[in-house]
């Protein structure tokens, strides 16, 4: 028997939410956006310069990084873009989380921070939320290895304000302080007005929610100069070009837009508004949500039970089967008619 089975890199996977593809199906379950992208995208995806196919893509990724640093008024040097939020991050621990101190990051957040940890070899260490679902600030004022939490968290939808972030930022000077943003766009204050002031700040968002390109992979991280360049340094350490053309093409056109982008966000989180009100009529009880879903609880219905029935009606929201959250829903916005069919079926089930 050959040994090179000995020597796989044997690692735990995360497991990303469920695609379905069904007919007359609502997806509420991976938190996409409902809306197309703006309309410039798709009149330039309808008309690629297919003849830029043939060449590598920018491995600067000139064009994207220039439309972002416009967009949030901040220096070209200081924007790094990669293949959607996850591969930003995935680069962000490589790059930063060396000490041989735990990093931390809360017990309740985006799953895939302890994959990379693993996966990378990071030793670290979880900070639990507390009984309303907040981050504790003390607990991340310890030696540690580095900071990373998602503003608003995740599967939460809860947010934090500036000042809280500023404190943790004070009482981690030495360590690079990553808040990622994947969902500050439906209502929360970024981050990104405290870069010019903290050279151990970094901010990572992505197009897969508020701008509806999770299709097409494109995730950024603005900070100081001097974090972008050892960022840019490590990419280039393994591939110059991970984005493609046509992301970079389609991602920039996307930018161009602030007028759509408004106008999109600001209308899931009116959907949110009026999702709240009767979801909470309905008795379900959440923290006020910052994030295009909202993550739900009910005294009465199990979630799991909730996630069963919507799931036959080919309705999609995500359960995770994990400790204190098992008995909670994300319920992902999607268009008011899908929202208002999600009511519709849970006043008829809870009667
Ligand atoms: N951060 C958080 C908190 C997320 O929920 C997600 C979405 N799964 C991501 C990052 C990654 O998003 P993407 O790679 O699509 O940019």
């Amino acid at each position: 028997m050959s040994t090179w089975r000995d020597y796989v890199r044997r690692v735990e996977p995360y497991t990303p939410g469920e695609q379905p593809n069904q007919p007359g199906m609502i997806k509420l379950n991976t938190n996409e956006n409902p809306y197309p992208p703006a309309p410039g995208v798709t009149a330039l995806a309808e008309h690629l310069p297919t003849d830029r196919f043939r060449l590598y893509p920018d491995p600067a990724a000139s064009e994207l990084v220039n439309e972002l640093a416009a967009f949030y008024h901040v220096g070209r040097d200081q924007v790094f873009v990669g293949v959607g939020s996850d591969d930003v991050l995935a680069m962000v621990f490589q790059t930063f989380f060396n000490r041989n101190q735990p990093i931390f990051f809360p017990d309740i957040t985006y799953s895939f921070y302890p994959v990379w940890a693993d996966t990378f070899r990071i030793p670290y260490e979880t900070k639990p939320l507390d009984a309303d679902f907040c981050i504790r600030k003390e607990d991340y004022y310890e030696e540690n290895g580095g900071v990373i939490f998602p503003n608003p968290n995740a599967p939460t939808s809860v947010l934090e304000n500036l000042d809280f972030i500023e404190d943790i930022l004070k009482h981690n000077r030495d360590v690079l302080v990553v808040v990622d943003e994947a969902y500050i766009d439906f209502g929360g204050r970024s981050a990104l007005e405290l870069v010019s002031r903290y050279d151990n700040l970094l901010v990572v968002q992505t197009f897969s929610k508020s701008r509806s390109m999770a299709g097409m992979r494109i995730g950024y991280a603005i900070g100081q100069a001097e974090i972008i360049k050892a960022l840019n340094d490590f990419k280039y350490s393994f591939n110059s070009y991970t984005m493609s053309q046509a992301a970079l093409m389609l991602g920039a056109e996307a930018v161009r837009d602030r007028v759509y982008f408004e106008a999109c966000t600001e209308k899931i989180i009116k959907t949110r508004e009026w999702v709240s009100e009767e979801l909470k009529a309905l008795g379900f009880v959440f923290n006020e949500p910052w994030a295009n879903f909202i993550f739900a609880s009910h005294p009465k219905y199990p979630a799991k039970e909730l996630f069963d029935a919507l799931r036959k009606e080919k309705i999609y929201v995500r359960y995770f089967n994990l400790p204190r959250i098992d008995n909670y829903l994300r319920i992902t916005m999607g268009t008011d008619e899908e929202m208002k069919t999600l009511i519709r079926f849970l006043k008829a089930y809870m009667k």
